[in-house]
C-alpha cells in the first residue's frame, strides 16, 4: 500500500527560544537523546523491510524540537531519499544547521518544511540558508506563524525569496483571537493560500485518510490516528501497515492544522499542492509565478 508516516521520537529539545513554543531552549538529557537515536534506528530498520512487502512510503519528520542538529536525522534523511520504495522524505526544521550534508540527498525525494522564526535568526541568515537549498535544487517551502507583530518581517522575507519558492503563513488562531478581514487581505498579499489555513474545518464524521493511509508514529512504535486524535490505534512494529489501516470517519469536531486537514479528501488539497502536499509546496508558489 501507499502510506504516509509522520514520525516523532523521544526528542523534545530545540536550539531556538521561540516564545510561543513549549520546547524552546529545552535541553534533552543524554539518556533521552540515546533513546531518540535508538528509536530512529528501529524505525529505519522497519522501513528497510517495507519495500519487500510492496509498500511505498512518504515520511515526514515532525519532532518536538529541532531534529537536524542531530546527526542521526541527517543520516536517516539521506538514506531514505535513496530508497526505491520511498516516495518522499521531508522534515520540519528551523533550518539553522549547516547544510553541506544536503549534497548527499537524492533531490528527487528529499524536501524541507522550513519555518522562519523572526527574533531567533536574522533575515539575512535565514534567507542565506534558503538560497543554499534553492541552489542545490532541493525542494522546500518556507513559512512562519502569522503573529500580528511578524507581518512586516514575513513580508520582507517574501519579497526577497525567489518567486518560485512558496512562503506559507500559519494563521495564528490559538487564542481565539481571529484576524480581521483587513488583516486577512494583507496576509493574502504575502501568502495567496493563507485563507486555506484560517478555518478550523468541521470534520466530525467526515472521511479522512488519517488512520487508513496516513499514520502518526511515535518513537515507541505506538501509532496515533492523527495529530489531534490521540487515541492509539496500534503499534507499527507489532501490527504493520495492514494491521493498522482502516477507514475511519473523523471523531473530532474540527481540524485546523495543515498536517491534518490536508488528508480530508473532501477539501481537495491534493489539487492545490500536488506532489508537494507533504512539505506544503503548492503547484503554484506565487501568483506572479503563473505566467
Ligand atoms: S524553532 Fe520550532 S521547535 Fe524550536 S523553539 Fe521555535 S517553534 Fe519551538
Ligand atoms: S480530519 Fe483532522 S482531526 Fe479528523 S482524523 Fe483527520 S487529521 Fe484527525
Amino acid at each position: 500500500m501507499r502510506a504516509t508516516i509522520y514520525y516523532r521520537g523521544a526528542l523534545s529539545s530545540c536550539n531556538y527560544d521561540c516564545p510561543y513554543c513549549p520546547f524552546s531552549k529545552n535541553v534533552d538529557s543524554k539518556e533521552t537523546l540515546k533513546r531518540d537515536r535508538e528509536q530512529l534506528s528501529r524505525f529505519m530498520a522497519w522501513i528497510r523491510e517495507q519495500g519487500k512487502a510492496g509498500h511505498e512510503l512518504s515520511i515526514f519528520f515532525n519532532p518536538y524540537g529541532e531534529a537536524l542538529v542531530h546527526r542521526w536525522y541527517k543520516t536517516a534523511m539521506i538514506e531514505l531519499s535513496h530508497m526505491p520504495h520511498i516516495r518522499k522524505v521531508a522534515v520540519q526544521t528551523n533550518l539553522s544547521v549547516k547544510l553541506d550534508w544536503c549534497a548527499e540527498l537524492n533531490r528527487d525525494k528529499a524536501a524541507f518544511w522550513a519555518t522562519y522564526h523572526p527574533g531567533e535568526t536574522s533575515e539575512e541568515r535565514f534567507l542565506g540558508q534558503c538560497m543554499q537549498l534553492y541552489r542545490r535544487g532541493v525542494r522546500f517551502s518556507v513559512g512562519s506563524v502569522g503573529l500580528r507583530g511578524s507581518f512586516e518581517s514575513i513580508r520582507s522575507l517574501r519579497n526577497k525569496l525567489p518567486e518560485d519558492v512558496y512562503l506559507w503563513i500559519n494563521a495564528f488562531k490559538d487564542r481565539g483571537n481571529r484576524y480581521t478581514p483587513e488583516e486577512i487581505a494583507e496576509l493574502e498579499q504575502i501568502d495567496p493560500l493563507v485563507q486555506l489555513n484560517v478555518p478550523d474545518y468541521a470534520s466530525k464524521g467526515l472521511a479522512c485518510r488519517a488512520g487508513e493511509e496516513v499514520f502518526y508514529v511515535l518513537g515507541t512504535g505506538q501509532v496515533k490516528r492523527c495529530y489531534q486524535d490521540r487515541k492509539v490505534i496500534g503499534n507499527l512494529y507489532r501490527d504493520g501497515l495492514e494491521g493498522l489501516s482502516q477507514p475511519r470517519p473523523c471523531g473530532m469536531s474540527r481540524c485546523g492544522c495543515y498536517i491534518g486537514y490536508i488528508h480530508m479528501p473532501s477539501l481537495g488539497m491534493d489539487a492545490v499542492y500536488g506532489e508537494g502536499l507533504l512539505e506544503r509546496d503548492p503547484l503554484v508558489a506565487h501568483p506572479s509565478a503563473t505566467g
